[in-house]
């Protein structure tokens, strides 16, 4: 099985940064190349995250200039992206495609996938079960994220975050306010709670409320009525009324917050609204905000994607691709969800991957086979939009 690894820094991402991550590392090309898979990888691919061509060369994996030449004779091709409209063309049917290829907002990609007859393997789409949490790229970005934000935050705070007693006097430690507590949430808690913050956190599924307090941080109480999740954990959208009543509640805990970092997300629909400029206005000048929806539509008004930008004093980060800013930690876990994923089906007797669609993880990511878009949830999304 011959394995093509694009070195994505060369294609500008939707914000004209350069992708600094890598599908692969040394590490777990030594592991794929072990298994008597053939790894081509583009010349510099791995050197933002911190790996050379030589370590990758020293494993066994081989180095090319011309990514384009090696395309057609590809039996898969991996991304941590999406790949380009031209190389998906020089590709050969049957080929298998993987990377997080945004399905629900890039119909027309997926559409030329499918008629491309290459099998797509979108890592957003892998379920949120407990087998395939090895796998999990959404997840093990997320956590960064997660991390990241709060480092962020703390950088452009103009106080520190835990509280200091000193002859010259005690500093009370940061307020830190976290709206949505899923992977990422629950990472930046952990990360505010170890620099010393003090944290409050709210959740649309009451069910999260038990993990915010397991790691030190305070829940925040809303009643909003009748909330829930649907059956993969994710939450479900807010009616018109319950949306108002959850900004009015959080008003004041926003205002009373030095730093606020909002990480809701809806799976495959945009982010909700959770911050009106007009609560911004409340909070004390020097106070920093994190949108880390910024790049799919944002969860606070105003929020720029790939900015900070300054609105009523409050300094509004929206950078967006937040794992990227730790690009090693985030090459090697999704270069581990990769390996993962290929050692699930890789079948060793005939040296290939074996797309069984009747297995719970591929047949929730496998989603074009054979020139047809094959994921339910994503043909009822088309035929909506
Ligand atoms: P997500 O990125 O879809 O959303 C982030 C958080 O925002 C969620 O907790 C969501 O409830 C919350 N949210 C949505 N609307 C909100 C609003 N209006 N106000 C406040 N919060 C709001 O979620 P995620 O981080 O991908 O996690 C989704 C679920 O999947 C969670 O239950 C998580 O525990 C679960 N999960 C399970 C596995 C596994 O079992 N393998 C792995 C990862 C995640």
């Amino acid at each position: 099985m011959k394995i093509i690894i694009l070195n994505e820094s060369k294609t500008p991402d939707l914000l004209n940064k350069v992708e600094r991550r890598c599908a692969i590392t040394p590490a777990s090309a030594q592991r794929l190349v072990k298994k008597g898979v053939s790894l081509a990888l583009e010349t510099g691919a791995g050197l933002h995250s911190g790996y050379s061509d030589k370590e990758y060369e020293e494993v066994g994996a081989g180095v090319i200039n011309d990514v384009n030449a090696s395309l057609s004779s590809a039996d898969m091709l991996i991304a941590v992206n999406r790949p380009t409209d031209e190389q998906l063309s020089l590709m050969k049917k049957g080929a298998v495609v993987i990377g997080h290829l945004d399905p629900f907002f890039q119909q027309s990609l997926i559409e030329s996938i499918a008629q491309r007859e290459l099998t797509a393997i979108s890592v957003e789409m892998i379920p949120r079960s407990s087998r395939a949490q090895k796998m999990d790229a959404l997840s093990s970005q997320a956590s960064l994220a997660g991390y990241v934000m709060v480092m962020q935050a703390a950088n452009l705070l103009p106080s520190i975050l835990p509280m200091m007693m000193t002859p010259s006097g005690t500093i009370k430690p940061a307020k830190v306010f976290v709206i949505g507590a899923g992977v990422a949430g629950l990472q930046a808690i952990a990360t505010a709670k170890r620099l010393g913050a003090n944290v409050l956190a709210y959740d649309t599924r009451p069910v999260v409320a038990e993990q915010v307090e397991s790691l030190g941080g305070k829940f925040l109480k809303i009643d909003i009525g009748e909330t829930g999740q649907t059956k993969d954990g994710y939450a479900k959208e807010l009616t018109d009324e319950q949306k108002a009543k959850q900004q009015e509640a959080q008003r004041d805990a926003i205002a009373d917050s030095d730093i606020v970092i909002t990480t809701a997300q809806l799976f495959g629909r945009r982010p909700p609204v959770l911050i009106a400029k007009e609560t911004l206005s409340l909070m004390k000048p020097g106070s920093v905000v994190v949108d880390m929806a910024a790049t799919s539509g944002g969860n606070v008004e105003g929020s720029e994607a790939g900015k900070t930008v300054e609105i009523n004093g409050v300094k509004v980060i929206g950078n967006g691709y937040w794992s990227q800013y730790v690009a090693k930690a985030a090459t090697d876990m999704y270069a581990n969800n990769i390996y993962n994923l290929i050692e699930e089906f890789f079948d060793e007797e005939s040296q290939s991957f074996r797309l069984d669609l009747e297995d719970d993880i591929l047949a929730g990511c496998v989603i074009t086979h054979q020139g047809q878009v094959t994921n339910s949830m994503l043909l009822n999304a088309y035929k909506g939009a």
